[in-house]
C-alpha cells in the first residue's frame, strides 16, 4: 500500500492506466544499478530518484570537476573537488528521502559488476568508457539482467536497450566486437554538446521506467542513434552474432 505522502508525492503516476497504485509499488520494489554520475548519469539519478524507484546503486569515483558542470546537472560549482558519488546522495536524498540509495565512490571493475549486478532488477550504463561498457554487458547477459546503454560524443547521441531476460537478445559485444571497430566515446577528448547528454540519459530513464513497470520497451536490440544538429533519428536493429563470445 501506498502512503499519503506517497499518493501525493507519485499523482501525476497515479493518473497514468498503466502505472497507477500497482506500478508505483512495482517501482518501490525495484531495484537499479546506475554505472557513472555524468552526463548521462545525472538526469537517469534524478528521474529514477524522482519517480519513487525503491532501490537506486550509484557508482562514480570520480570527483567533481569544473570541466563537468557544462552537462553534468546533478552538481553545482561550490562542491568542485568533492566525491562525486558522495555529492550524489545529498541531492538525491534530498529530491527523494522515501528512497534507499547505495553509493559507491569508486570505479566498478568486473569483481564489483559480477557482486553487484545479480542484486538488481536493471542496469544503466552510463560509463565513458569501453572497458566498464564490455564488462557491465558480460555481468548483465551472464545473470539476465536488462541493460541500457547510452553513450555521447559531439551533437551525437546512442541508446541501446539490451532486455537479456529474452533468449534470443543480442548484446553490446555483438555490435562492438572486441578488436574490431570501436565506438569513440571519449568525449573529454572530443566534446559534446551537453543537452545531448540530457535526451539520451532521460531517454534511459524512461526505458528503465517502462521495464520496471513490466511494459515493453519498444526499442530492445536496437541501436538508435540521435543526430542533434540536424534533429534525426536513424534505428539499426543489432543482429545477434553466431560467434559472440559474450551472449552465444
Ligand atoms: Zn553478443
Amino acid at each position: 500500500m501506498l502512503s499519503d505522502s506517497d499518493k501525493k508525492r507519485y499523482s501525476r503516476h497515479l493518473l497514468l492506466d498503466d502505472v497507477g497504485e500497482a506500478g508505483q509499488l512495482k517501482l518501490s520494489k525495484a531495484k537499479v544499478l546506475i554505472v557513472g554520475l555524468g552526463g548521462l548519469g545525472s538526469p537517469v539519478a534524478l528521474y529514477l530518484a524522482a519517480a519513487g524507484v525503491g532501490k537506486l546503486i550509484v557508482a562514480d569515483g570520480d570527483t567533481l570537476d569544473i570541466t563537468n558542470l557544462q552537462r553534468q546537472i546533478l552538481f553545482d560549482t561550490a562542491s568542485a573537488g568533492e566525491s562525486k558519488a558522495e555529492l550524489a546522495q545529498q541531492r538525491l536524498s534530498a529530491l527523494n528521502p522515501e528512497i534507499d540509495l547505495e553509493v559507491i565512490d569508486y570505479r566498478l571493475e568486473a569483481d564489483d559488476l559480477a557482486l553487484y549486478i545479480p542484486e538488481v532488477d536493471l542496469v544503466l550504463d552510463c560509463s565513458d568508457n569501453l572497458d566498464t561498457r564490455r564488462a557491465v554487458n558480460r555481468v548483465c547477459q551472464q545473470h539476465k539482467i536488462p541493460l541500457i546503454a547510452a553513450a555521447a560524443i559531439r551533437w551525437e547521441g546512442h541508446l541501446m536497450v539490451f532486455d537479456f531476460r529474452q533468449p534470443e537478445s543480442p548484446c553490446y559485444e555483438c555490435l562492438y566486437p572486441e578488436g574490431g571497430v570501436e565506438p569513440v566515446l571519449n568525449c573529454s577528448t572530443s566534446g559534446v554538446v551537453g543537452p545531448v547528454l540530457g535526451v539520451l540519459g532521460s531517454l534511459q530513464a524512461l526505458e528503465a521506467i517502462k521495464l520496471l513497470l513490466g511494459l515493453p520497451s519498444g526499442i530492445e536490440g536496437q541501436l538508435k542513434i540521435f543526430d542533434g544538429k540536424h534533429h534525426q533519428w536513424n534505428s539499426f536493429v543489432i543482429n545477434r552474432k553466431e560467434n559472440c563470445p559474450v551472449c552465444s
